[in-house]
């Protein structure tokens, strides 16, 4: 459990899943760099959270809500919450019946190959848990390439990488140091490339292979 005044941004799991060195760069160091995609996803959110809530027959949709848990000392703004009519569920003040909970977070592209959008959405659902009192079984996303849901069930694994890589952002505040660069394939879609480097500033950089690198020397005529 984490004091309030520990609680992190939501949006910086994501982060860490993608990349520890660029939640570091983000949120410890404030680097940022806006283009166009991060541009689009940026007005999508903004756009989902203006809009007013709505009722849709047996569903009532929720956007912005201010959400957090304080088991994964997180806080931040699910994009919607949709409120199913069901056999069992809360009870809502202005209207009749019960109402199942179900997260759905909007993204700009095609699904990702890696887990950071479904350990955003599952962070999402363990703070409405938390708030509510209910389990949240399933989520979803809306994606705009192409414009289609897709449904995650919540399982255990994805709660327990959740609650894992929750931890471990917590710890990488503690120590305020912004990890290293790994360089992968991921780092050829990534904003921060130009201000992270790396291929220059990688874990396995050091100035010998720099020097190799620049020169082009072979090992053997390299300074000892
Ligand atoms: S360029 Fe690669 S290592 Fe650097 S922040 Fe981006 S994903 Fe991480």
């Amino acid at each position: 459990m984490y004091a309030e005044a520990d609680y992190l941004p939501l949006s910086a799991l994501q982060h860490w899943v993608f990349c520890p060195r660029q939640c570091g760069l983000i949120h410890l160091e404030q680097v940022w760099n806006e283009n166009r995609l991060t541009a689009e996803g940026r007005i999508i959110h903004q756009r989902v959270h203006e809009m007013s809530d709505e009722r849709r027959s047996d569903i009532y949709i929720v956007r912005g809500l201010r959400i957090y848990s304080c088991r994964l000392g997180l806080i931040g703004q699910a994009d919607v919450v949709e409120f199913h009519r069901a056999p069992t569920g809360i009870s809502l003040s202005d209207a009749e019946g019960m109402w199942q909970p179900y997260p759905v977070e909007y993204k700009r592209g095609s699904p990702k190959m890696d887990a950071c959008d479904e350990v955003q959405l599952c962070a999402q659902a363990i703070c409405l848990e938390e708030m509510l009192g209910i389990a949240v079984p399933l989520g979803a996303f809306f994606y705009g390439r192409p414009r289609r849901r897709k449904e995650v069930v919540l399982t255990d694994e994805l709660r327990r990488k959740t609650e894992e890589s929750a931890h471990q952002l917590h710890e990488m505040f503690q120590r305020g140091r912004t990890p290293g660069a790994s360089y992968e394939k991921k780092c050829r879609a990534c904003s921060l490339y130009n201000q992270c480097l790396p291929k220059t500033t990688g874990k396995k950089k050091n100035i010998e292979h720099y020097l190799q690198m620049a020169y082009e020397l072979p090992r053997e005529e390299m300074i000892p």
